[in-house]
């Protein structure tokens, strides 16, 4: 059995788990593009690191057709976050715009802004799979996530009754930055499902598939 992790930031030793590893871009750290060959990555501007967004634009335009850049983000909304929401829903728009463009998945960190997250995505109307990541909300947030197509990908921490709303089409599995291995987290969800490791690993399988050419 294969296991996957769809956001992490440290490269997993096991050759059965395929680790899709999350790379921040930041105005002043020069980004080396040949270690970049390296594995499958993410490459976004994430929301509590918008500094030089010209600058950081430039450098997520030219990663992002990387072949094995395979989504964009992780991007996000943060009420948390001292940067005024405005100015993140214009760095998040131009990503979701550029994810769009390229046919890549989008990853999304969100926190406290549901409902500005929900009107971007009406107002964008994206093809490309929309992911949260690092889901901990409710049963009802979840819900009504899933019923607009927004993927939920959950790691160590997750609210159980949420799991039931994304499993089976819109479940996803990761680590964050978590000293966690990705296996321990399926063993946790597979449980809190009530089903088998396998069962959900092939679940996670189809669903990654189905997205990402990992
Ligand atoms: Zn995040």
């Amino acid at each position: 059995m294969t296991y996957y992790n769809i956001h992490a930031y440290l490269p997993s030793a096991h050759s059965d788990e395929v680790t899709i590893l999350n790379r921040i871009l930041r105005e002043k750290k020069e980004e080396d593009i040949e270690e970049k060959k390296a594995g499958f990555l993410s490459v976004g501007v994430h929301p509590w690191y918008i500094e030089d967004v010209a600058i950081q634009m430039k450098q997520l335009q030219s990663l992002a057709i990387l072949p094995n850049v395979v989504a964009i983000g992780e991007a996000g909304l943060d009420r948390l976050t001292d940067t005024p929401l405005a100015i993140q829903q214009d760095v998040f728009a131009r990503q979701a715009y550029l994810a769009e463009e390229l046919q890549k998945p989008f990853i999304i960190h969100c926190v406290k802004a549901w409902e500005e997250l929900m009107a971007i995505k009406k107002q964008i109307k994206p093809e490309t799979a929309w992911i949260i990541h690092g889901f901990r909300g409710k049963p009802d947030l979840a819900g009504q996530l899933t019923r607009h197509d927004f993927r939920l990908s959950f790691g160590k921490y997750f609210n159980p009754g949420s799991l039931q709303r994304a499993y089976p089409r819109h479940i996803f599995t990761e680590t964050d930055d978590q000293e966690i291995s990705i296996r321990i987290v399926y063993r946790q969800i597979a449980s809190a499902l009530h089903i088998t490791e396998e069962e959900l690993g092939k679940q996670i399988q189809k669903n990654v598939k189905s997205l990402f050419p990992v």
